[in-house]
C-alpha cells in the first residue's frame, strides 16, 4: 500500500456542475434613499418601478460640454424613497428565507457609495428593522416549534454539521451552563436598546411549508473582512475586551482596556467544495432575540476594533451568515435521526459591502491610503469576477473566474460556480456629489443582473412516513391523559407514582447495613423494593393495556386506512373516466376550432371577393349613369337639330317649289326664244343661200311665223364685200338724232313689268322684220328675252345697222348688245349660287349665254358668199359690254 506523502494537498478535482440546468439572473433591486436634509440638488429620478434615470448635476453638465446626458437604468425593481423596510423584506429577503427553510442557500449584499443606505438596508435601526433582523425574525417565526434541543447538532469544524444522541447534548448542555452565566434564552424585554423594537409583531412573516418532521437549528457567524482580512466578530477570546475573561488565580489576565488586536481567518474549501472561514464560531441561536443579541455583540466588538485601530467602517465589508440545520425526526417522532448524511445545512449570507467610492471619502494618507486601494482591489475584484462570469455565459466561454484574487469574492465563490440565489440591493444616494460615483454604480449593477446562477434543486425527502411529529406528540399526550385516568381523582399515591413514572424510579434508599441491630434500613429498603415492585406491577398492566389499546386503535386505523384506499383507488377511477372525458372533449374542441378557423378563412376569401364585386358594381353603375346622361343629352340635341332641320326643309321646300316654278317659266321662256333664233338664223341662211341663184325671190318664213305672220321677209344682211364694215362704237346718243329705227319685238316676248323700257322715237315697231321697214331705217333693234343662270329673265337689245346690198336688197349688221336685267332683291340665294359656279366667274355672269347668241349672230352676219372655206366665221372682237 502507497501512502501518500506529506506534501502539498493535491488539487481536488472541479467541483461538480449541478446536474440541473435552470437558471435565474442575479436579481438585482435599486432603493434610492432620501436626499439629505444639507443636499439640494437631486441628480436620480424614479421613472417607474423598474427604471431609474440619471441627469448630470449642473455643475458637471457646464464642465462636461453637456457630454453627460440623461441616462436610465433598469432594475428587477426599484424601491423610491418611500420604500418601507418591511415591503423591501418581503421583495428582495422574504423568498431567500423561505429557499433557506426549504434546504436552498442564498446571498444578499448591498452594494453602493459610502452614505447610500446600505447599513440602513441592511441592518436598520429601532423601529426601522433592515432585512438581517427581519430574516432572523422570520426564521425563528417559522422553525420555532421544530427546533431541535441546543447541542443536538454540533459544527463539525469543517464546515459540516453532526447529529448528537440526546445525552450527549445533554451533556454538552451542562458543560456550557457551568461555564457561562448568560441567560439561555434573554427575553426581549431585557435586551439592548439597540436591538429593542426592530421589529414590530404585526409585521412578522412565516414561511409556508415548513416540515414539521424535521428537526432545525439555527447557527449565526459574523464576520469583517478588512485590508482583505478576515475577522471573527464572534469569537470568544480570553482577551475579549467585552468580556474579559480571568484566569484560575483569579486576577484579569489583562486589562479590559487593553485591546488585543483579533487574529485574521482563513478560507478553506470543504468536502463539498464550499468555500468556509476556518474557525469561525458558529454561535447556535434558539430565539430572534438571542440571535439579535450576538448580532449586537459582533457589532459592538466591530466598533471597538475600528475604533481602537483608527479604521474606518465604512472600508470594510461586514458578512452575517445564517446557516440553518435540519434533520428528519426517525421514525418514532421522537429524536432527531442519528445519521450524518440525513443532515442538511442551508445558508443565507448576508453582507453589507464597503462603500465603493473609488477614494476614501475623509483622508487618505499613508496607511489609510494602502487600505483604501486594498478595499477599492476587493470591490474591483467582485466586478472583475461579475465581467468575466457574465462574458463566459454570455459568449460560452471558459475563462477562469479571479475568484481567489480576493477574500469577498472568494467567500462568494460558491454561490456563482454552484448553486443558489443570489440577490443584490443597489443602493444610491440621489445628491450631486456622488453622481460620478453613482454612475459606476450602475453600470456594475446592471453587468450584474445578466449573469446567471444555477437554480437550487429541492433536497429528496428522507424514507419516513411523514406525519411523525404529530403522532409522537400525540401519542404522549395520550399516555399523560390515560395515566392520570387510571390514577384516580384523588389519589395522592397514584399521583406520586405518576410523576415518578413520568420521570424515572425513586432512589434507593441508603442499603448499608449500621450494625446488628439496625432494623431500620432493611425494612426501608424492603419497603422501597415493595413500591417499585407495585410500580413495575402498574405499568406492566398500564403497557400491556396501553398496547391492547394501541393495538385496537392500529387496527382501527388499519381498517381506515383501507377503506380510505379504497374511496382513493374509486375515485381514482372515476377521474381516469373524467380525464377520458375531458381528452375527448379536448379533442372535439380542438377539430371545431379548426373547422371554424376553416370557415374563418373562407368567409375572409367571400368577404373579399364580396368586395371586388362590389367594387364593380359601383363603377359599372357609376359609368351606366353618366352614358345614360350622354344619351339623354343626345337625344335632346337631336330633337333640336330635328326641329331646326324642319324649319330649314320646310324654307328650302317653300323657295325651291316658288324657285322651280319660276325656273320653270323662265325656261320655257327660253326654249322658245332660242327657238325663235334658231328659226331666224335658219331664215337669214336660207336667204344667204338664196340671195345668189333666185334674187328678189320671197324668203320663207319658219313655220311657225309663217301661220301666224305671212309677211315676207325682207333681207338678210349680206357679207361685207370690201374692207371692214365702219363700225362706229357707242352711237347710241346719235340715235336719238336723226337715225330712224326697226325696233323688232317678238311676239313671243313677255311684257315684263320693268320700270326701264326701251322707248325709241320715231321706231316703226315690228314683231317680225319685213323689207319694207327696214328700208326706210338705217338702224335695226331686237329685243330678245332669255333666262339667265340665276333663273331672272333678262332682256337683251341687239342692236345693227342696215344698208343696201348690191343686189338691192336689205342687209342688218349687229353692231351692239345691251343688256337689261331684273334682279331678285334675295342677295343669299345670288351668292350661294355664284359660289357654286367658283370665284374666278364672279363678275361676269352669264357672259356664257349672251355670247353664244351673240356668236350666233355673228356667224349669220359674217359669213362671206362663195368663200372656199365653206360657211366659215370671223371674230371681231366686240367688246362686251352690260348694262347697268
Ligand atoms: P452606508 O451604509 O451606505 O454608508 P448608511 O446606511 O449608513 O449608508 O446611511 C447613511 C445615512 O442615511 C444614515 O443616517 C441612514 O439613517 C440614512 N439613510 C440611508 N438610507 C435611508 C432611507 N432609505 N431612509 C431614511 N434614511 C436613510
Ligand atoms: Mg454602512
Amino acid at each position: 500500500m502507497i501512502r501518500q506523502t506529506k506534501v502539498k494537498t493535491p488539487r481536488r478535482p472541479a467541483p461538480k456542475k449541478p446536474s440541473n440546468t435552470q437558471k435565474d439572473p442575479v436579481g438585482v433591486y435599486c432603493r434610492v434613499r432620501p436626499l439629505g436634509a444639507e443636499d439640494e440638488e437631486c441628480c436620480i429620478e424614479v421613472i417607474s418601478n423598474t427604471t431609474i434615470q440619471l441627469h448630470a448635476p449642473d455643475g458637471l453638465k457646464a464642465n462636461r460640454n453637456g457630454e453627460y446626458k440623461e441616462t436610465q437604468y433598469s432594475f428587477k425593481k426599484v424601491f423610491g424613497i418611500k420604500t418601507t423596510q418591511r415591503e423591501l423584506f418581503e421583495d428582495v429577503a422574504k423568498p431567500l428565507v423561505e429557499d433557506l427553510i426549504h434546504c436552498k442557500n442564498g446571498l444578499l449584499f448591498t452594494y453602493g457609495v459610502t452614505g447610500s443606505g446600505k447599513t440602513h438596508t441592511m441592518t436598520g435601526s429601532p423601529g426601522q428593522g433592515g432585512l438581517l433582523p427581519r430574516s432572523l425574525d422570520m426564521i425563528f417565526n417559522s422553525i420555532g416549534p421544530y427546533q431541535a434541543k441546543r447541542f443536538v447538532f454540533k459544527p463539525d469544524d469543517k464546515n459540516g454539521m453532526e447529529v448528537q444522541t440526546q445525552v450527549d447534548a445533554l451533556l454538552d448542555r451542562q458543560k456550557r451552563d457551568s461555564q457561562t452565566s448568560v441567560p439561555k434564552t434573554p427575553s426581549r424585554r431585557i435586551l439592548d436598546p439597540e436591538f429593542a423594537d426592530m421589529i414590530s409583531p404585526e409585521e412578522a412573516y412565516k414561511a409556508d411549508g415548513v416540515d414539521e418532521d424535521s428537526s432545525y437549528s439555527v447557527f449565526v457567524s459574523y464576520i469583517e473582512i478588512y485590508n482583505n482580512y478576515i475577522y471573527d466578530l464572534l469569537e470568544e477570546t480570553p482577551f475579549d475586551p467585552i468580556k474579559p475573561k480571568w484566569n484560575g488565580a483569579g486576577t484579569p489576565l489583562r486589562h479590559n482596556t487593553e485591546f488585543i488586536p483579533p487574529q485574521s481567518k482563513i478560507l478553506r474549501e470543504d468536502q463539498n467544495h464550499n468555500m468556509y472561514v476556518a474557525g469561525c464560531t458558529e454561535v447556535e441561536v434558539k430565539s430572534t432575540e438571542e440571535a439579535f443579541e450576538v448580532f449586537w455583540r459582533g457589532q459592538k466588538k466591530r466598533r471597538i476594533a475600528n475604533t481602537q485601530l483608527n479604521r474606518e467602517s465604512s472600508r470594510s465589508h461586514s458578512v452575517f451568515i445564517i446557516k440553518l440545520a435540519q434533520a428528519p425526526l426517525d421514525a418514532d417522532g421522537d429524536n432527531v435521526l442519528q445519521d450524518k448524511n440525513q443532515v442538511n445545512v442551508s445558508q443565507l449570507c448576508l453582507v453589507d459591502l464597503a462603500g465603493s467610492e473609488r477614494t476614501s471619502r475623509t483622508r487618505a494618507e499613508g496607511s489609510r491610503l494602502r487600505e483604501a486601494g486594498n478595499i477599492n482591489q476587493s470591490l474591483m475584484t467582485l466586478r472583475t469576477c461579475i465581467e468575466v462570469l457574465r462574458e463566459n455565459q454570455m459568449c460560452g466561454m471558459n475563462k477562469m473566474v479571479p475568484y481567489r484574487d480576493s477574500k469577498v469574492t472568494h467567500l462568494f465563490k460558491n454561490y456563482f460556480d454552484g448553486e443558489g440565489k443570489v440577490r443584490m440591493v443597489v443602493c444610491v444616494n440621489p445628491k450631486a456629489d456622488d453622481y460620478e460615483e453613482t454612475l459606476l454604480v450602475m453600470r456594475f449593477a446592471e453587468m450584474t443582473q445578466e449573469v446567471e446562477v444555477a437554480r437550487p434543486v429541492d433536497r429528496p425527502i428522507c424514507g419516513f412516513a411523514a406525519g411523525r411529529r404529530q403522532r409522537n406528540q400525540a401519542f404522549k399526550e395520550e399516555l399523560t391523559h390515560r395515566l392520570e385516568e387510571r390514577g384516580g381523582p384523588v389519589d395522592g399515591e397514584s399521583q406520586t407514582v405518576l410523576s415518578q413514572l413520568l420521570q424515572s424510579f425513586p432512589p434507593l434508599p441508603p442499603c448499608e447495613i449500621s450494625g446488628p441491630n439496625d432494623d431500620v434500613t432493611l425494612p426501608k429498603l424492603i419497603e422501597a423494593l415493595e413500591k417499585r415492585h407495585k410500580i413495575r406491577q402498574m405499568m406492566i398492566g398500564e403497557y400491556n393495556k396501553t398496547a391492547n389499546m394501541l393495538k385496537s386503535i392500529l387496527q382501527e386505523q388499519d381498517s381506515n386506512v383501507l377503506s380510505k384506499e379504497n374511496f382513493i383507488q374509486e375515485q381514482r377511477g372515476k377521474l381516469g373516466e373524467k380525464d377520458k372525458m375531458i381528452q375527448n372533449q379536448k379533442n372535439e374542441i380542438d377539430r371545431l376550432e379548426k373547422k371554424s378557423k376553416m370557415l374563418e378563412y373562407k368567409i375572409e376569401i367571400l368577404q373579399k371577393t364580396t368586395n371586388i364585386y362590389e367594387e364593380d358594381k359601383r363603377s359599372l353603375r357609376h359609368e351606366l349613369e353618366s352614358r345614360e346622361q350622354r344619351l339623354q343629352r343626345e337625344v335632346s340635341d337631336k330633337r333640336r337639330m330635328e326641329a331646326r332641320m324642319q324649319g330649314i326643309v320646310t324654307d328650302a321646300k317653300l323657295k325651291w317649289e316658288k324657285e322651280c316654278e319660276r325656273r320653270v317659266n323662265a325656261k320655257q321662256l327660253e326654249m322658245q326664244n332660242k327657238l325663235w333664233v334658231k328659226d331666224e338664223k335658219l331664215k337669214q341662211l336660207k336667204a344667204i343661200v338664196t340671195e345668189g341663184k333666185t334674187e328678189n325671190r320671197q324668203p320663207h318664213r319658219p313655220s311657225r311665223e309663217k301661220d301666224k305672220d305671212p309677211p315676207k321677209r325682207s333681207a338678210s344682211p349680206s357679207p361685207v364685200p370690201t374692207g371692214p364694215p365702219v363700225r362706229p362704237l357707242h352711237r347710241r346718243s346719235h340715235s336719238a338724232g336723226g337715225e330712224r329705227w326697226v325696233d323688232h319685238k317678238p311676239t313671243t316676248n313677255v311684257d315684263l313689268d320693268t320700270v326701264m323700257q326701251p322707248n325709241i322715237p320715231n321706231a316703226i315697231k315690228v314683231t317680225a322684220p319685213s323689207e319694207k321697214a327696214l328700208s326706210k331705217c338705217d338702224k335695226y333693234v331686237l329685243t330678245h328675252q332669255e333666262v339667265a343662270s340665276d333663273g331672272e329673265i333678262q332682256t337683251k337689245l341687239i342692236k345693227g345697222e342696215v344698208f343696201k346690198t348690191r343686189g338691192g336688197g336689205q342687209a342688218v349688221q349687229f353692231t351692239d348688245i345691251e343688256t337689261l336685267k331684273q334682279e331678285s332683291p334675295i342677295p343669299a340665294s345670288r351668292k350661294r349660287r355664284s359660289a357654286e359656279t367658283g370665284p374666278a366667274q364672279e363678275g361676269e355672269p352669264m357672259e356664257g349665254d349672251w355670247t353664244d347668241v351673240e356668236t350666233r349672230c355673228s356667224v349669220a352676219v359674217e359669213m362671206r358668199t362663195g368663200s372656199n372655206l365653206g360657211p366659215g366665221y370671223q371674230h371681231h372682237g366686240y367688246p362686251k359690254r352690260k348694262k347697268p
